[in-house]
């Protein structure tokens, strides 16, 4: 469910949003923000903004601005408030076919350290060693206390576990870890940067190593479990053969572009981002390929819209927009077959960053929605697992892990 106040501001969070989540998304999108613009955007009372901001301040996830401050309506001054980007930070991991991608990012989202590993190895292993990566990142950025986690991946199409990747990461950070399909993710995080797609219905396309679709309705992104259908499958003219068995199958299509690059000898691997690269360094071969991928990408995209009628398509992934000159083939490939007429097109703002941005709106997004709530959680997970580990101090087996300072990641 969606609200609207007078003054239009529409709640992208309403579904299970606390007060204090209203308060902090508000600030969130102002910058620095007055009490009474607060009042003005959210309808609440000034009392209710009030507690809601001591609250806020007190937790760390608000900071006042006393060199901002003016002449309030009685003569009082008043103190604006921002967005605390300094003490708490949020862990997320992105699962790709090929590449699983780690970040450490703000309050705000912003991320502040990334790094990269191969997918490989059972979900276990291979979220102990992108956990193990995070707290590499989180030990390089100083004194923020990491709240929240995430771990986020195109599950099925990748046949990967989010239970087992969720524990996994959980058990091994001690922080309170969220799950989503990817593309559900990139709608939470395009959401979070483009109020504007709030109204109204958003169809998502991703396209990199593997494609995807979600929808976000009045500003709502699925859920974790509630995803959209798949476009795995969906016949393309291509006749590359899909592990499914048919040939053409649009996931098969655009993942086939690394090997079929690497087997006509135009890369060293049979990697993608290695044909963006050598078509952006004037390579013809790889141009090509990528025009043919770009083609069948932009009909898919015009199905997808058929289906939907959506109000406005957002597609993002590197195959989107890694390549600028296939971007334009992809519009028309879609203006060629969509029976519906003109829709909003964009390509999603991240580009090269969107797994790690997907995956980190996922991690804050209980924090927005109740920051308090999220807060406690936390406590509470690192209250367990302090008595849990508590039996082994008190026999004087000292435990590396047991954290001194809750919050800070210790090599497990
Ligand atoms: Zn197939």
């Amino acid at each position: 469910m969606t609200w609207t106040t007078k003054r239009g501001f529409v709640n992208t969070f309403a579904q299970d949003s606390s007060t204090a989540g209203i308060v902090l998304r508000t600030v969130l999108r102002h910058g620095i923000a007055f009490r009474d613009q607060i009042a003005e955007h959210t309808g609440l009372s000034a009392a209710t903004i009030g507690r809601q901001v001591t609250s806020l301040v007190q937790h760390g996830l608000l900071q006042e601005r006393p060199d901002c401050t003016r002449a309030g309506h009685v003569g009082r001054p008043t103190i604006p408030v921002e967005v605390d980007d300094r003490r708490l930070s949020a862990a997320a991991v992105h699962i790709g076919r090929l590449v699983t991608t780690v970040a450490v990012s703000d309050l705000r989202g912003r991320v502040l350290a990334i790094a990269h590993l191969p997918t490989r190895g059972d979900d276990r292993q291979l979220v102990v060693a992108a956990g193990r990566r995070l707290i590499g990142l989180d030990a390089g950025i100083g004194d923020r206390r990491l709240v929240t986690a995430a771990v986020v991946a195109p599950w099925e199409a990748i046949d990967r576990s989010p239970s087992v990747a969720g524990r996994t990461l959980r058990d091994l950070t001690g922080l309170p870890t969220a799950t989503s399909d990817h593309v559900a993710a990139v709608a939470a995080a395009d959401l979070l940067s483009s109020p504007e797609h709030a109204h109204g219905v958003t169809a998502y396309v991703y396209a990199r190593e593997t494609v995807g679709v979600a929808t976000a309705h009045d500003g709502v992104a699925p859920s974790g479990a509630r995803r959209a259908g798949s476009v795995t499958h969906l016949p393309t003219t291509s006749d590359v053969l899909c592990p499914c068995g048919a040939r053409g199958c649009l996931g098969a299509t655009v993942a086939a572009i690394g090997p079929a690059a690497h087997a006509a000898g135009i890369v060293a691997r049979p990697d993608v981002e290695l044909v963006h690269a050598a078509a952006l360094a004037g390579d013809a071969r790889a141009h090509a390929l990528l025009i043919e991928r770009a083609d069948h990408l932009g009909r898919a995209v015009a199905v997808v819209r058929d289906l939907l009628d959506p109000h406005r398509v957002v597609l993002a992934g590197q195959a989107f927009t890694a390549y600028p000159p296939a971007a334009s083939v992809v519009l028309e490939a879609f203006r060629r077959t969509t029976g519906l007429g003109p829709v909003p097109i964009t390509l999603s703002r991240f580009g090269a960053e969107v797994q790690a941005a997907a995956a980190t709106a996922i991690a804050l997004g209980p924090l927005y929605r109740d920051p308090v709530a999220a807060l406690e959680r936390l406590e509470r997970q690192q209250r367990r697992v302090r008595n849990a580990r508590a039996p082994r101090q008190r026999s004087g087996t000292a435990d590396p892990t047991t954290d001194a300072h809750a919050g800070r990641l210790q090599p497990a």
